[in-house]
């Protein structure tokens, strides 16, 4: 059995000014795909899988035309080369959005499909923050996607993926894909399955796994800053019995739409600079305060200093911020070398219409790229601030991106990061956690975010919608949903 393998895995904001260019992803391709750890998950298959290529990206600003279709034409080279196939196996993200293309994932999913002939049954898995269009369902057979987030499921699904695609080519039983797209649209940070309602919706899918006819269940949050006509949330099931799929993904979609008004964020949330003012006012530490607008995990720029400037203004002490993504800045600190003291410009290096700070700053710890990190990093101090700066854009999530540098989130009064809901190694460290509502192309009060291109009537853009789930098939699918 042989099962070609390689995908595309980026979330691009359509706010974020910023172009994501090739060297900013990670590529596995040839042999390297199957010895990454991402992958390494095929081998308990009995098949022999034949990589293609795989690139992968933090997210972050619309993928350059000239990287995409670079990435596009080696895959599809390398697919081509591969033949003759029994199937093919893409693991996508789903929410690309690439120079001047609509349904940038239904470009590469068609060229895939074209490549691979009609008779070749095609799996993919998702982010559940990913946002898919009938192009995309008409292309596939069979559809898995993450059931948490923050995302802690990632293998798990790519293996649900796998599993299908396996039993289909040794069963030869071809299941169809049903959608039924919901017209809500809300950001990660209001849908986390931590919380509820996303938890109980998310617990259902499992359990609607063990009905016959029914192979995987999925729901899509979609991903709320893609101003693009296809951004929706989605019930999508894979399976063989229409009825019963059409049944499930009608009662899901239904589910998601009746509880829309209880998603909130799982944290107290402000402004700026009421964040800041309880910040400081805490009794308990550390007091990790999320600077959510610009969060590079979430297709943030991630090189604001807003939060910088109203912690000097309200006198924060004993506070740390990591990190800012400035390559002018790091390069300084570099330049002069640990115990320096220079002055700086930090902030809105990358994207304008943030705000910097100029201050004096004194240089604590250098740490070049290599094993850890693939940015230059700098630690900086000023007044009672310590600054992580970077020349890459990065998120500071995990304690070892903390610890590398030297330094300890716990024991700092503020921590602030770039982030949206605390990644799994941050939250149990908050005491509390505080998400400021800042300004950025990730914004999180989603509702003053200008929507130009969205022609559908979406929850909450516009409330006086009259909501009925209405599923659709693939057209490969072996059953009508005709009855
Ligand atoms: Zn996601």
């Amino acid at each position: 059995m042989r099962i070609a393998v390689g995908g595309i895995h980026i979330e691009c904001s359509t706010f974020n000014p910023v172009l994501t260019h090739e060297e900013e992803f990670r590529i596995v391709k040839g042999e390297s795909l199957l010895d990454a750890p991402y992958f390494q998950f095929l081998q308990d298959y009995p098949a022999t899988f034949m990589p293609t290529l795989h690139a992968r990206c933090i997210p972050g600003g619309p993928v350059a035309r000239e990287t995409y279709e670079n990435f596009k034409a080696e895959f599809l080279a390398r697919l081509k080369a591969a033949l003759p196939v029994d199937g093919l196996y893409l693991a996508m993200h789903g929410a690309m959005y690439v120079e001047g293309m609509e349904d940038a994932e239904g470009d590469w999913i068609t060229a895939a499909r074209e490549c691979v002939g009609d008779s070749c049954p095609v799996a993919v898995s998702y982010d559940l923050h990913g946002n898919v269009t009938q192009r995309i369902i008409d292309a596939i057979d069979m559809y898995s996607t993450y059931r948490t987030a923050p995302h802690i499921d990632i293998e798990e699904t790519m293996r649900r993926s796998v599993t299908m695609l396996v039993n289909s080519i040794q069963t030869g039983i071809r299941p169809g894909v049903v959608w039924a797209p919901i017209p809500v649209m809300l950001p990660g940070e209001r849908t986390s399955t931590e919380d509820e309602p996303a938890k109980s919706l998310y617990a259902t899918l499992p359990v609607s796994d063990t009905i016959p006819g029914i192979l995987d269940s999925s729901l899509m949050v979609g991903y709320v800053w893609a101003d693009e006509p296809r951004a929706t949330a989605a019930a999508i099931f894979t399976g063989t019995d229409a009825a019963v799929l059409k049944q499930q993904a009608e009662k899901l979609a239904q589910y998601y739409w009746d509880v829309r008004e209880e998603f909130v964020f799982g944290c107290r949330t402000g402004t700026l600079q009421a964040t800041v003012q309880q910040a400081i006012a805490s009794t308990t530490f550390p007091v990790i305060l999320a600077d959510s607008g610009d969060n590079p995990t979430g297709g943030g720029v991630g090189d604001r200093a807003d939060m910088l400037a109203e912690l000097l203004r309200q006198n924060a002490q004993h506070t740390l911020i990591a990190g800012i993504m400035d390559a002018q800045a790091t390069q300084a600190a570099f330049s002069a070398g640990v115990g320096a003291t220079i002055e700086l410009t930090l902030g809105a290096s990358l994207d304008p219409a943030g705000k910097s700070v100029s201050a004096h700053f004194t240089v604590k710890n250098l740490l070049a790229a290599g094993e850890h990190s693939n940015a230059n990093q700098a630690v900086l101090q000023t007044a009672g601030i310590t600054v992580v700066v970077a020349d890459r854009r990065r998120p500071y999530h995990d304690i070892a991106d903390f610890t590398s540098l030297g330094l300890d989130p716990a024991t700092v009064k503020i921590l602030v990061v770039k982030s949206g809901y605390l990644s799994p190694e941050l939250a149990p460290l908050a005491n509390p956690n505080l998400m400021a509502l800042s300004e950025g192309v990730v914004d999180q009060d989603i509702e003053r975010v200008p929507r130009l291109r969205m022609f559908t009537k979406t929850w909450p853009f516009a409330r006086d919608i009259d909501f009925t789930p209405k599923v659709f098939a693939s057209a490969r699918a072996p059953f009508s949903l005709e009855s």
